[in-house]
């Protein structure tokens, strides 16, 4: 038996042994998202049990150092880990912008003091993060971005708006690109990190096509952030910011690789009621985006060995941001296509509060959100296809 054979008859044992039942169901609504932080309320007993289990062995952030909270697995093992999970349906025990996106960014910028303190925290859950990047004017051209940190030697004070901050109202803290240096665009601008609770932070959620609020204006009025609290250096929190986003992409376009125990045909067929799936054209579009979804799987298989080489192309997460989430968008209008009327119901019970129309309109902003798709396509043109004149 190699020893990662060996370590998945481990990972295999402790799974059957520790994640309980309902944790492994799929992902029905929110509340069977694990978020953490301050003011989180666990769905039900089974939730909680799940997120400490992982928590003491360090499975929350596998492939992170022991010292930071995680278990300290190899990529490879990460993988079996990852396998293993999916093998038996478990849930994410925690889902968290630290993990996918500020985690990253501290362990390469961080500050020791800074990843022991932050890394931890994020591990255990016990602080939920949101990101302040985008502002009224300042999207796909990000490095435009106003909000102000006047230098008052051992702190900044921080004046402007960030705009479709996502999870703003339910967030503790936030990592937020201030600008530190009016006179250079990219190498004025600073990474901070401070608490929601600051005075002069303030929040207004704004409704999503989704019926939803999962994202918010948010405000800043003299905030008070002490020096400590950079990522990187005074004025170079661009290059911080960049890296983040390549994980950020990289985390968005996990949605497209969709369920792989449940190919999309046996979901939709689940979902189809009593029309069942007779149109044969839909039936050939199911089959085909699943061969699709499965080459884009390979696609993402293929990157990640690349990476454990040190081979990765830079633009890799934004081809990968680029097919994932149209592949998302075509999964869920499938999911309509198969689904009828009844997939159209806002409010019933039999669609758990309009879950299927909501998750369909939701996937509209993955090719939004962390950059557009015309955006990805510009980088790829540019740093890919290296095409003239992109
Ligand atoms: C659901 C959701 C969650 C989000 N969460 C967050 C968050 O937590 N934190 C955060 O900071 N931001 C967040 N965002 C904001 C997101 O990053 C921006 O919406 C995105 O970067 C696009 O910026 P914009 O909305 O200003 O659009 P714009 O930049 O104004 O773009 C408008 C249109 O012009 C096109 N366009 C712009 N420039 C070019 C170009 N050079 N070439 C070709 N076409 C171009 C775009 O593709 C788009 O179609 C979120 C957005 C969504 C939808």
């Amino acid at each position: 038996m190699s020893d990662l054979d060996a370590f998945r008859a481990e990972i295999r044992a402790w799974l059957e042994e520790n994640c309980p039942a309902e944790m492994r169901e799929p992902v029905r609504d929110e509340a069977d998202v694990c978020w953490g932080g301050r003011n989180f309320r666990f769905k039900n007993e089974a939730q909680k049990i799940w997120l400490e289990r992982c928590v003491a062995k360090g499975y929350t952030v596998p492939d992170w150092p022991k010292p930071y909270g995680g278990a300290g697995m190899s990529p490879a093992e990460a993988k079996v880990w990852r396998e293993e999970c999916a093998r038996i349906g478990a849930r994410p025990p925690l889902s968290s912008f630290g993990i996918w996106m500020l985690g990253p960014a501290l362990l390469k910028f961080g500050t020791e003091e800074q990843k022991a303190h932050y890394l931890n925290q994020i591990a255990r859950g016990e602080i939920r993060w949101c990101q302040g990047y985008s502002e009224p004017g300042s999207g796909s051209d990000l490095v435009s971005l106003q909000t102000f940190g006047e230098d008052k030697g051992d702190h900044w004070v921080v004046n402007g708006q960030k705009i479709w901050t996502s999870y703003a109202d339910k967030a503790d803290w936030i990592f937020c690109l201030v600008r530190t240096d009016k006179t250079n665009k990219y190498q004025g601008i600073s990474f901070l990190l401070f608490d929601m609770t600051t005075p002069g932070v303030t929040t207004r959620p704004i409704k999503l096509i989704s019926g939803n609020s999962p994202f918010c204006e948010t405000f800043f009025d003299n905030v008070v952030v002490p020096k400590n609290q950079i990522v990187g250096e005074v004025n170079r929190g661009w290059d911080v910011a960049k890296y983040l986003l390549g994980h950020e992409r990289e985390m968005i376009s996990g949605a497209g690789g969709g369920d792989r125990l449940n190919a999309i045909g046996a979901v939709a067929a689940r979902n189809a009621g009593a029309h069942g799936l007779e149109d044969p054209i839909l039936r050939a579009e199911l089959a085909m985006f699943d061969v699709d979804a499965l080459a884009y799987a390979c696609m993402g298989e293929k990157f990640l060995d690349e990476a454990k080489v040190g081979k990765a192309h830079p633009a890799q997460p934004n081809m990968m941001k680029y097919a994932g989430t149209e592949l998302n968008k075509r999964r869920h209008e499938l999911l309509m296509a198969a689904g009828g009327a009844t997939a159209l119901e806002w409010e019933s019970e039999r669609t758990n509060g309009g879950t299927p129309a909501r998750s369909w309109l939701r996937t509209k902003a993955n090719s939004i959100e962390g950059g557009t798709s015309e955006v990805m396509l510009n980088v790829i043109s540019k740093r890919i296809l290296e095409l003239p004149g992109a």
